[in-house]
């Protein structure tokens, strides 16, 4: 049997078939069949996820690779239909010669639309969406098969969009866009102190993030404001030598080096905060080119997000625990902010967010061991009331989730009824949803 592998390495699994549909009568064809032969259907995207979502043992695997176009794109109103395969950079170079734009995206470019929407990715500051959020409508192919369009009046709306892959496959999408727009960057470093006190400050920013630099107390400090300055020049080089050099190549192999010798990290962290992220720094890029990075080195990345209010409580025992040198960890942690958002399962439903993120390399694919700092940040998190990024690593029970979200119980109701012989069921979904109560 043919055997899938996710982009970090973090699960391997043997399918059955792998299907590549162009159209939405295929896609449903797939469904179909797979019913009829009584095999679970798991659409696959980038494989991005580090979380076991997409991990669907001897299923049926859909790739929309194929069904990745723009079909209407309507630049008074906003309004693009896309098929859902489409790659996030493919979708925001057309979205830019429509002279349109998304609002707000994650910090890479190459999940499919749908993988992003299903996860509840977002990117950063607390007015600005989450891609989920910039749907104006979907169609959903359910396990049964029927395509039901999904717009904001319909009673799916908030429930099917980040839905983990459980209540169907979302087919195409109609984003609401907002013209291209240009954003003045601002970078430069302060203490982990100063950046917490001055949080209320930051958050005035509409974009805003914190990269803290473990052992080092330095934090860089990135915000952005929208602006009709002229887009700066940098040079291809300038950026290849910052980005892809320094930023992936050298610092990938420093990563790989300090894995043999933990107790240099610390020196490490120094190195690359002195080398890429201590000089005030200040430019203006079109939105997309502003928010995407390009990251190369393998990673498993755990992230709960908080109660905005819980942020610098929260900062401080992370602060205290990383202060007690009782483990050495690698940059950064990465700290950044959401609007309240109505989806069902999003991270932030019906609370304004404080993402916090933390990194474990895997330098050309060497596994270093995540556990024993993943597990502390949980236990410190935990008592703040968090919710994790459904994409990313977590220690949370099925039990402790459900206390979590107000809709839990209709979310599985829902589910029930769209996927009633659980053909998109796998084994994340089932220890998450099953109805069967531990003893
Ligand atoms: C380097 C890196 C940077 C990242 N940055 C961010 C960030 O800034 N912000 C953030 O929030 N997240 C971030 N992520 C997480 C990333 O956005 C998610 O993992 C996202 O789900 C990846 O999309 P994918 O296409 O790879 O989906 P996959 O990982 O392949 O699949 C994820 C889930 O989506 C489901 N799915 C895929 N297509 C469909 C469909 N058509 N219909 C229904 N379900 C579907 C799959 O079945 C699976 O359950 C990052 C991840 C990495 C590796």
């Amino acid at each position: 049997m043919p055997v899938y592998r996710n982009w970090s390495g973090s699960f391997q699994f043997k399918y059955q078939k792998l299907h590549q549909p162009t159209s939405e009568s295929e896609i449903v064809a797939v469904v179909r069949q797979a019913t009829n032969s009584r095999q679970k259907v798991k659409v696959v995207g980038s494989g991005h996820s580090c979380s076991q979502i997409a991990k669907a043992d001897d299923a049926i695997l859909i790739s929309l690779k194929n069904y990745n176009r723009i079909l209407e794109a309507d630049p008074s109103s906003g309004l693009v239909k896309a098929q859902s395969g489409i790659i996030l950079r493919d979708l925001c170079k057309q979205l830019k010669h429509h002279g349109l734009a998304l609002q707000n995206m994650g910090t890479i470019d190459e999940q499919t639309l749908a993988g992003a929407i299903a996860t509840g990715t977002h990117g950063t500051g607390i007015t600005q969406p989450a891609i989920d959020q910039q749907i104006h409508a979907y169609t959903l192919v359910t396990g049964t098969g029927e395509v039901i369009e999904v717009d904001q009046n319909h009673e799916l709306y908030e429930a099917g969009k980040v839905a983990l892959g459980a209540l169907g496959i979302l087919s195409t999408i109609t984003l609401k866009c907002v013209a291209n727009f240009k954003l003045e960057v601002n970078t430069f470093s302060t203490s982990l102190q100063q950046a917490v006190k001055k949080l209320p400050e930051h958050l005035q920013s509409p974009y805003f993030r914190l990269w803290w630099f473990p052992h080092t107390n330095k934090v860089q400090v990135w915000q952005a404001n929208e602006t009709t300055k002229p887009a700066s020049i940098e040079s291809k080089w300038a950026y290849w030598y910052k980005n892809i050099l320094l930023g992936n190549y050298v610092t990938e192999l420093g990563l790989w080096f300090t894995s043999f010798l933990p107790t240099s990290i610390r020196s490490f962290n120094r190195w690359v905060f002195n080398q890429l992220f201590s000089q005030p720094q200040s430019n203006v890029r079109y939105a997309y080119d502003a928010f995407v990075i390009p990251i190369r080195t393998k990673q498993l990345v755990m992230e709960y997000a908080i109660p905005i209010g819980q942020a610098e409580s929260a900062i401080k025992k992370m602060e205290a625990f990383i202060e007690s040198g009782s483990q050495v960890v690698h940059f950064p942690i990465e700290i950044r902010f959401a609007p309240s958002n109505e989806a069902w399962m999003s991270m932030s439903y019906e609370r304004t967010s404080c993402y916090i993120g933390i990194i474990t390399y895997h330098p050309y694919g060497k596994k270093i061991p995540h556990e024993p700092y993943f597990r502390q940040i949980h236990h410190i998190l935990a008592d703040f009331d968090a919710r994790p990024h459904w994409a990313k690593i977590h220690y949370f029970s099925a039990e402790a989730l459900e206390q979590k979200y107000a809709k839990w119980n209709d979310f599985k109701r829902l589910r029930s009824q769209l996927d009633p012989e659980g053909m998109f069921e796998n084994e994340y979904l089932k220890k998450l949803f099953s109805t069967e109560k531990k003893t």
